[in-house]
């Protein structure tokens, strides 16, 4: 398959969507990239990349972080996870605070914000003051990439805006649902979300996954091939929020967003993608990055269905 010339295609035909929807705001540091920026990536497993627009621009990668640590809380905590947090869909936004009331402090799943927030704890116990670092580590390894690193700012911002977050983690503490320090969990959770990434960053880290928890590249194997199942299947029906229907529905392949406008999404067996933009439709994610994995999978028929 011509994968540039798709691209290429996709690229000029989202270009009426870059004006839509809008950039998040709630943190100063996040309101003032440029928003009219698009970025596609593509990675096969024989390490050939095909990318058209901002590739190489780091941004925020926000919530695709929570991939990552549901990834180490998976292998780490396995047999007792379901006990802190859901694997069902949510049906709310990000932020929410009612369900977790309703259902005791436990979150609905692991990438809405109270279930990422519960990750990181169980995170925090097992590595205690070294969790940022071991998640950095993760997130190197698997991008094969030591390079990497978070942005002060961002973190420092979120945790200077960190009202509902707050709210959230103060929720599930009183419930029994967090065990470490509240301030130790938040501070990691606001830098995790701070880590900066380019489209083709991400969709290289993204690769262990496409190929059921080994790096198709360096063959070194992350998790097994039944977590990996877990972790895409959560992507699929979990990773776009109270939009996650809408995505599945729409591009057909498992995805995780972030309100940095970044999505990364796999196709099995075959390859990993990140599209960035910016620009955010009302359910907090990217609105031209969104349309153009709908594009990729209707161009080239490679949707999982
Ligand atoms: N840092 C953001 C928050 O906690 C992440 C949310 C997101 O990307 N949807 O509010």
């Amino acid at each position: 398959m011509d994968y540039e010339a798709i691209l290429k295609e996709i690229q000029e035909e989202i270009k009426p969507y870059l004006e839509q929807g809008k950039v998040a705001d709630y943190i100063p540091a996040l309101g003032r990239v440029n928003p009219n920026q698009f970025a596609m990536s593509l990675q096969l497993f024989d390490g050939t990349t095909f990318g058209v627009g901002d590739v190489d621009t780091k941004f925020s990668i926000q919530s695709i972080s929570k991939v990552f640590t549901f990834t180490l809380a998976l292998d780490l905590y396995e047999k007792t996870l379901h006990e802190r947090v859901g694997i069902e869909p949510s049906g709310n936004p990000f932020n929410s605070l009612v369900q977790l009331e309703y259902e005791k402090g436990i979150p609905r799943n692991p990438f809405i914000n109270a279930g990422a927030i519960v990750v990181t704890d169980m995170l925090v116990s097992g590595y205690h003051d070294k969790t940022f670092e071991r998640i950095v580590d993760f997130i190197r390894n698997v991008s094969d990439n030591r390079a990497l690193s978070h942005d002060k700012e961002v973190a420092d911002s979120e945790a200077a805006y960190g009202y509902r977050n707050m709210s959230l983690i103060n929720m599930m503490k009183s419930f029994g649902n967090i065990q470490n320090d509240i301030a130790d969990v938040m501070a990691v959770y606001f830098q995790q979300c701070s880590i900066s990434m380019s489209a083709h960053e991400l969709s290289r880290a993204m690769l262990f996954l496409a190929n059921h928890g080994v790096d198709p590249i360096t063959q070194k194997r992350y998790i097994s091939a039944s977590q990996a199942k877990k972790l895409s299947s959560l992507m699929l029906t979990c990773g776009h929020y109270d939009a996650s229907g809408d995505f599945a529905f729409k591009v057909g392949l498992p995805g995780k967003s972030g309100v940095g406008g970044g999505i990364v999404a796999i196709v099995p067996n075959l390859m990993s993608l990140c599209v960035w933009s910016p620009r955010l439709n009302a359910r907090g994610n990217s609105l031209a990055g969104t349309k153009a994995l709908e594009l990729f999978t209707t161009k080239t028929e490679l949707s999982i269905f």
